[in-house]
């Protein structure tokens, strides 16, 4: 329990919120909740409401909190050395072992590994080295960047333009003009409902192509993308797409970066969403399983063909013009080893597979046949339901009617976590790692008599 009674008023008055209402926020309208603790699949509020989240926090918390050998290795760490850089070579016991640690679970073709603070960076970092492997090789055109309609990719200039939100984008003057949207790889959500999913791979595949034709294959550097859309909706890509998408790129000599922030060590029941959908990117963006948000830190893992041009690029032109002070903090890089130590010897990536399908059947018994629940999908422990107007039409509600957020504040009610997703009313799951079947059941429950209530 808190002792400072003067804390509401403390962050009305003091706190930026990311990601918030701030008028609704500074008048006290929306409501707060200052979280105090957590153990396994549950926080627990200043209140003492114990919650089981079922989000991970934003899905990132991937062995579960009260980790004490997490716990531990940062203390340790903080006492023995709480910061080095690592400029010009240098390094940390914890910055060199993650970094093997990496490499050792990264696909066979990936090379090295730079560390970061946060997804964001990561992925500014991954477009700033696609711009220089591009002048290094002579092709000083070659740089737009494509993503996703509902791709989500970090909140920074770059970043926030990649991500395919109109939120991140409106009264900020993004998107960037280097940056290109394709469709979004939402079978569910076609246009044309007389598509097959087959159709509908073979459209998404003639869009890209119409786009890459429009501005010249020669201006286009990279396209960018999660194996599985996060953010934009929890949805595993339709059958075929990675087969039908990845010819058509190195058709056009074009650069694969898989934001794998969310799929990266585990979440979709593979060590990365890469190797589960058989991509074989030049770049992977990791974050949050890298340490599961105990400490801040990501990474840009670069192919053996980007390494080499980057060698090159050295060799001509000096040491590398990026870095962060925090770039390799030790103290994440000491989480990020307990953590990793910790999905190995918990087999939490197995358990994600497992337990995930156990979880997605869980959610098929309860809503399959529910007049208006239009889809349950999902991979590993990465899950969501849609909630639709009409079935049979696929008719969604009315925006302004907040389905899936009210079905997602009932669920609160119920004592789970779940996440309304921004882009429609869809109820997302993304738990712990650590997830066991009865816990599953639990937040099974509570969303039935969440829809029930709602619907
Ligand atoms: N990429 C993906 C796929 C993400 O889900 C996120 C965060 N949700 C980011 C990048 C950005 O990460 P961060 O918020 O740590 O900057």
């Amino acid at each position: 329990m808190l002792k400072n009674d003067r804390l509401d008023a403390w962050d009305r008055e003091n706190f930026f919120h990311p990601s918030t209402h701030l008028a609704q926020h500074a008048r006290g309208e929306s409501p707060n909740r200052i979280v105090t603790g957590g153990n396994g699949v549950y926080i627990e509020d200043r209140n003492g409401t114990r919650l089981l989240d079922a989000f991970a926090g934003l899905y990132c918390v991937n062995v579960g909190y009260g980790r004490t050998e997490i716990a531990d290795a940062i203390a340790e760490q903080a006492k023995e050395l709480a910061y080095y850089h690592a400029y010009v070579g240098h390094g940390t016991e914890a910055s060199i072992t993650l970094a093997k640690m990496v490499m050792d679970r990264a696909p066979d073709h990936m090379s090295k590994v730079y560390f970061g603070l946060g997804g964001s960076d990561a992925n500014e970092t991954n477009v700033k080295l696609v711009w220089y492997y591009n002048n290094i090789l002579g092709r000083p055109e070659k740089k737009k960047i494509i993503s996703r309609w509902r791709g989500y990719h970090g909140s920074g200039l770059m970043t926030g333009s990649l991500t395919g939100l109109e939120l991140f984008h409106k009264k900020f003057d993004l998107p960037l003009d280097t940056v290109l949207h394709t469709v979004a790889p939402d079978y569910f959500r076609r246009d044309d409902l007389s598509m097959s999913e087959a159709d509908f791979v073979a459209h998404c595949a003639s869009e890209l192509e119409a786009l890459i034709h429009r501005e010249g294959a020669d201006t286009i550097a990279a396209f960018i993308a999660e194996p599985a859309l996060g953010t934009g909706g929890l949805v595993p890509p339709p059958a075929g797409y990675w087969e039908t998408i990845q010819p058509i790129l190195k058709r056009h000599d074009i650069l694969l970066i898989a934001d794998e922030v969310v799929s990266g060590f585990g979440r979709l029941g593979s060590m990365f969403g890469s190797a589960h959908y058989g991509l074989e990117p030049d770049f992977i963006t990791i974050a949050k399983g890298l340490t599961s948000a105990y400490a801040p830190l990501s990474g840009s893992i670069v192919s053996d063909k980007v390494w080499k041009v980057l060698e090159e690029g050295t060799d001509e032109f000096g040491p590398i013009g990026h870095g962060w002070t925090y770039s390799a903090h030790p103290i994440g890089a000491a989480a990020g080893v307990a953590n990793l130590e910790l999905i190995d010897k918990l087999g939490l990536v197995g358990n994600a597979r497992k337990t995930g399908a156990y979880f997605k059947a869980a959610l098929e018994d309860a809503f399959t046949g529910h007049p208006n629940v239009g889809d349950i999908r999902g991979e590993g422990l990465l899950c969501a339901v849609e909630f639709v107007a009409d079935k049979d039409s696929r008719t969604f509600f009315d925006p302004s009617k907040k389905v899936g957020a009210q079905v997602a504040a009932a669920l609160l009610s119920e004592g789970v976590i779940g996440r309304a997703m921004p882009q429609g009313d869809i109820l997302g799951f993304a738990p712990p790692l650590c997830l066991t079947e009865q816990e599953a059941d639990t937040i099974v429950n509570a969303a039935k008599k969440a829809v029930d209530a709602v619907l």
